[in-house]
């Protein structure tokens, strides 16, 4: 890995961050807050969230087993995807390497950031291209980006060829273990003080089932964690999603888990004996790949069915294929229905 500074655009390494009211108070007996313009009168809203979600942090790095300063919160997985490319790419000099097809977002914030992403195909049944991806850097590529497992092929990539590809980059690794929960391995985040240069994303919006409270997890070395936290906007979480997750950290998401994980196996095994069917790729995440001869005609069957799956046949590397999400029984045993019955 390089060194941190010469990674960082010096103008972000520069940085003298926004310093909140709250910033400045540094504990103590106050009853009388007269210090961030807010409202006096208690309607449980009227007070500016705690901008770095220590109480939060601090239960979801005893829950994750890292240090508190290793965790960087944003709204969704979107804040932490952007934020990267604000910290170490020069807009319109730098670039970014990712595998594809894989998670859109990747790309989008690329583009709203003037950054040149350079898309690297998956090998055969979508194995990591680990060289293929070394070759694509050159030395003004500060961000590789690893979906784990992949988003929209399902499969999660051996544990050693990461490690091959985190170890021979020189800038960041980012890891997107989204859907980590659904697979089999614990994931790169008890290794995580092995590499200087890799940020683990995660969320709360998959086994969690919490998409709606928008809270997203990034997991880094201090350095890399702070920068990200003197980056963001002062109040990124809000007060409604900080109280709400904090309460349901010890919710035990185990048997929902297990549950979406037995249904993938059942709608595998299912959906590979329909005739429209022509292969079910195996997933380590919430939903399956499924390729077809029709993919345009069975996605609107769905859709008269009352289901909506999404249709991936215009992505690259997934031509003929839908990604179905694993739902409850009934709802799987709905499309299945469907599938059953449709002739291409
Ligand atoms: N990463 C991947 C790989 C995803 O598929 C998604 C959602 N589709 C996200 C991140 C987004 O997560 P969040 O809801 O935390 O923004």
């Amino acid at each position: 890995m390089k060194r941190l500074e010469e990674l960082v655009r010096p103008n972000i390494w520069a940085l003298k961050p926004y310093s909140t009211a709250r910033d400045e108070y540094a504990g103590g007996e106050i009853s009388t807050w007269l210090d961030a313009n807010e409202s006096p009168y208690d309607n449980g809203l009227n007070r500016y969230p705690d901008p770095h979600q220590r109480e939060l942090k601090q239960r979801i790095a005893r829950m994750k087993g890292v240090r508190e300063r290793q965790v960087f919160l944003g709204n969704g997985s979107d804040e932490a995807i952007d934020l990267p490319y604000r910290i170490f790419c020069m807009p319109g000099r730098d670039n970014a390497v990712s595998i594809a097809p894989t998670y859109g977002m990747y790309r989008v914030a690329a583009d709203i950031n003037d950054v040149e992403m350079r898309e690297v195909p998956l090998g055969n049944d979508f194995a990591l291209p680990v060289d293929a991806l070394l070759a694509a850097c050159d030395e003004r590529t500060k961000l590789l980006w690893i979906c784990s497992p992949n988003n929209p092929t399902g499969n999660a990539f051996p544990a050693a060829e990461i490690e091959r590809l985190v170890r021979a980059f020189d800038g960041m690794v980012i890891l997107d273990e989204a859907y980590i929960d659904f697979a089999d391995g614990p994931g790169f985040l008890p290794r995580l003080d092995e590499f200087p240069n890799l940020i683990i994303l995660q969320t709360f919006s998959k086994a969690w089932g919490m998409a709606g409270v928008r809270l997203g997890m990034a997991f880094a070395a201090e350095p890399v964690a702070e920068l990200m936290a003197r980056v963001k906007y002062p109040y990124n979480i809000n007060c409604l999603a900080q109280a709400t997750v904090a309460e349901r950290l010890a919710t035990d998401i185990s048997a929902q888990v297990a549950e979406i994980r037995a249904e993938r196996r059942r709608m595998a095994g299912a959906l590979a004996a329909c005739g429209a069917i022509e292969r079910v790729y195996p997933s380590d995440a919430n939903f399956l790949l499924v390729r077809t001869p029709a993919p345009d005609r069975l996605y609107d069957a769905l859709i008269a069915a009352g289901v909506i799956v999404r249709n991936r046949s215009r992505v690259r590397g997934c031509e003929g294929c839908l990604r179905i999400t694993i739902g409850r029984p009934e709802e799987n045993d709905r499309m299945l229905r469907t599938v059953e019955n449709f002739r291409p």
